[in-house]
């Protein structure tokens, strides 16, 4: 039978699992595991469709790809090439984006609990503000009058596949309400900023239009009051990120013709009503863009049985992959070295770390495991790699990319000297 989550750029090449035309068990053998394998075309594919889909319904659409998802200078490198701009949450952020040739202009920024030392280095580098809180503004004024700003608002109705993943709700952290957006908006106004845009992003991993709707109606309703107390005109209105991605064999994937048409139409009728012009209408998708164009290959190092479980364990833990142990996300997993098994056992599939909680899939039904096989995680473009740290002292894994037949490293996986890089031994320590 076929597998359905088996789909391009994923093949199943006599029993063996391909990436954009290469083998998981040669790129295994030739970098080693755990091994991200990011496939350029999957990426260039979810873009084209996502900028077509949004732009047929109103042509003054931006898509600014939200680097947290992945950072990688050569997934920012192939968005850019495509037109994305980006948008960015922290100064690190930012270099990045400037070290992938991002023109300022193309980055925004949206922080949140900013340090004078970031605001400084943002303010330098001259990228597009979006503002989270009225003191940030004040210590942004003190400093200087940026030329174009925006403010995101909490719209008080957000969305998510998990409770961590909503980012607008009457106690969220994020963004102003109308009151005090308001006030920020007057102030720039006053301090004489020339161009204005205004944010929300309400959610990550979101399958419907119908909370992006219900919130865009919140957000236009705020931008109508300013635009009709201050007269401030809007250059853009940024909807945010969020769109999901099925992970799991029975999800569908969102309909984005229709999502894009519903939401355009919404977005149009209000801009109309409220009389705000035609400004630019800016998304900012991370995981629809990156999530289904990676694979983490990790290869068995241990079957084991107990009276009550089968484990399987594997080279990659929650340091390589955190979601599951998060958010607890579902990852498909798949044998990539006998795609034609069958289905035989029930197995958790676990890490190398001393932690309970570093469980990949719990009870999930595989064909028989043995040791030295291979296991291929799908869909872990977005949040993967960037998610992933050193804990229990383990370097972190490396990055291929793989495009039409061809591969290349784009990250070296890190050595044990990358473990004590930076540290230095108290003087009164040595000797
Ligand atoms: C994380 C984030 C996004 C992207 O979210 P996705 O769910 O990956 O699309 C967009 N905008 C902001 C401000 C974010 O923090």
């Amino acid at each position: 039978m076929p597998n359905s989550m088996i789909k391009k750029p994923l093949e199943n090449v006599n029993g063996v699992l391909y990436i954009a035309g290469v083998s998981a068990l040669k790129l295994a053998e030739e970098y080693g595991t755990p091994l991200y394998v990011i496939s350029e075309n999957k990426i260039r594919e979810n873009y084209r469709r996502l900028a077509t889909a949004f732009t047929r319904n109103y042509d003054k659409v931006r898509i600014l790809y939200s680097a947290k998802a992945n950072t990688n200078l050569s997934v920012l490198k192939i968005l850019k090439s495509e037109g994305a701009g980006i948008d960015t949450v922290s100064a690190g952020e930012v270099f990045l984006a400037l070290e992938a040739g991002f023109k300022p202009n193309q980055i925004l920024y949206t922080g949140t609990s900013v340090s004078d030392e970031e605001l400084d280095y943002i303010l330098e580098k001259g990228v597009v503000i979006n503002v989270d809180s009225l003191s940030q503004f004040r210590k942004m004024l003190k400093k200087t009058v940026p030329q174009t700003l925006s403010v995101r608002i909490n719209t008080e109705f957000g969305a998510g596949h998990h409770e961590y993943t909503v980012t607008a709700s009457k106690t969220s952290k994020f963004g102003v309400d109308g009151k005090t957006a308001m006030e920020i908006y007057r102030m720039a106004k006053n301090a004489g900023v020339e161009k204005f845009g205004i944010h929300m992003h309400i959610g990550s991993g979101i399958m419907q239009v119908d909370p992006f709707i219900k919130a865009t109606e919140k957000l236009l309703e705020t931008a109508s009051i300013i635009h009709k107390q201050l007269g401030i005109a809007f250059n853009f209105i940024d909807l945010g990120g969020g769109i999901g991605v099925p992970y799991k064999p029975e999800e569908t994937e969102v309909d984005i013709e229709n999502f894009a048409k519903r939401l355009v139409d919404f977005f149009k009728e209000k801009i109309e009503e409220y009389g705000l012009g035609q400004p630019e209408l800016w998304l900012e998708p991370g995981r629809y863009l990156v999530a289904e164009a990676c694979v983490l290959l990790t290869k068995v190092n241990m079957v084991k049985e107990t009276p009550y479980k089968k484990f399987v364990g594997v080279d990659a833990g929650f340091n390589t992959l955190i979601r599951p142990a998060m958010y607890g996300s579902y990852h498909y997993i798949v044998l990539a070295n006998r795609l034609d098994a069958p289905l035989a056992e029930n197995y958790d599939v676990v890490g190398p770390l001393c932690e309970s909680g570093d469980v990949l899939a719990r009870d999930r039904q595989l064909p028989k495991i043995s040791e030295g096989d291979l296991l291929a995680i799908l869909n872990t473009g977005a949040y993967g790699y960037a998610m992933s740290s050193q804990y229990n002292s383990r370097p972190r894994a490396a990055e291929v990319l793989v495009r039409d037949g061809c591969r290349e490293l784009i990250r070296e996986r890190e050595t044990l000297q990358d473990l004590v890089r930076g540290q230095k031994i108290a003087s009164w320590l040595k000797g």
